[in-house]
């Protein structure tokens, strides 16, 4: 598959926080990933991964620590006032739960249309007519224009979510956890819905989800976290049955599926992941890593090109 342009370059960004007892939590630390032009990157990992905060960082609701965020070739880090502003139309989000992120006094159209008119986009008379339009991409009735979101199921709720982050007609759109609470039969027609919208309208698509399973069906290529730190990008097809990471590999075993074989022991990840507060100086998977050797625990491993747009940090691998 020919590699399109970055259209958003993540270059070493890291992100730590204070904690209330003075202490440092890193988040992210030294993350570089680049998102292809009307592509769909999955980025997965477990919960506190820094994922989520890596995804905020993007769409300018966390600043970094350090390093940057090249947007068509801008550093959308340093961006102020009415250009961070302006900005914010290209990079848009839909949120794992709309029903929170949404004004339940606000009918659909309200919702839908909300952004276009505080970019003066559109006029308020003009509402019916543009919510319809975006209610019809998103595959819902026009008559649910005048509904309200709370007597609307999970499914349509997030079509909603979509059909706002859509309005803008952004290049960018990050889905964060967001078929994460539907229903597998409702997440199947979301995905779909997300699949169709992303090739007619060419949008870059960063998919966040703890189910890689789902990021292998959907992805052009995946990034994978681990407390904090980038392991392994691997192009999507490849990830089930090329994936390199030991701690890859632990993910993709302990999917269940229906022909698994159940006579034989499931495979889980020892111990618990190390705090982000008291970083490990080796590699920050080694403490579960069933191929750990000396080396691990005195040099984190870099993440190296290893075959064809596949990186991964580990010592096993060597640099192609
Ligand atoms: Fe395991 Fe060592 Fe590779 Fe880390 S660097 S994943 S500890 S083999």
């Amino acid at each position: 598959m020919l590699k399109n342009r970055p259209i958003l370059e993540i270059k070493n960004i890291t992100k730590k926080f204070n904690t209330s007892d003075n202490k440092v939590l890193t988040a992210c630390n030294d993350v570089s990933l680049e998102f292809e032009e009307g592509k769909i990157l999955g980025i997965v990992g477990e919960s506190g991964c820094g994922k989520s905060t890596l995804m905020k960082m993007i769409i300018q609701l966390e600043d970094p620590t350090s390093g940057e965020i090249l947007y068509e070739g801008e550093d959308i880090t340093k961006l102020k006032g009415e250009k961070l502003r302006q900005n914010r139309r290209h990079i848009q989000m839909v949120f794992q739960d709309p029903s929170t992120a949404f004004n339940p006094r606000m009918k659909v159209k309200d919702i839908i249309c909300e952004p276009l008119l505080n970019f003066k986009l559109i006029k308020k008379k003009q509402r019916d007519e543009v919510a319809k339009k975006y209610l019809n991409m998103v595959d819902l009735p026009e008559s649910f224009a005048d509904r309200y979101i709370h007597n609307m199921s999970g499914g349509q709720r997030q079509r909603i979510g979509i059909a706002r982050a859509l309005s803008l007609d952004p290049k960018v759109v990050i889905l964060d956890e967001s078929t994460s609470a539907l229903d597998v039969s409702i997440q199947k027609n979301i995905i779909e819905l997300i699949k169709k919208l992303q090739k007619e309208k060419n949008i870059t698509i960063g998919f966040v989800c703890h189910d890689i399973s789902l990021m292998s069906e959907i992805s052009d290529k995946v990034a994978v976290m681990y407390l904090g730190n980038l392991v392994e990008v691997v192009p999507g097809r490849q990830l089930k049955n090329g994936c390199k990471h030991p701690y890859t590999q632990a993910l993709i075993s302990s999917v269940f599926h229906l022909n698994m074989d159940f006579s034989k022991e499931i495979e889980n990840i020892k111990d618990e992941a190390p705090s982000p507060i008291d970083m490990p100086k080796g590699c920050p998977f080694e403490n579960r890593c069933k191929y750990s050797m000396e080396v691990c625990k005195k040099e984190k491993p870099k993440l190296k090109l290893i075959s064809k747009d596949h990186h991964v940090a580990c010592h096993l691998n060597k640099e192609r």
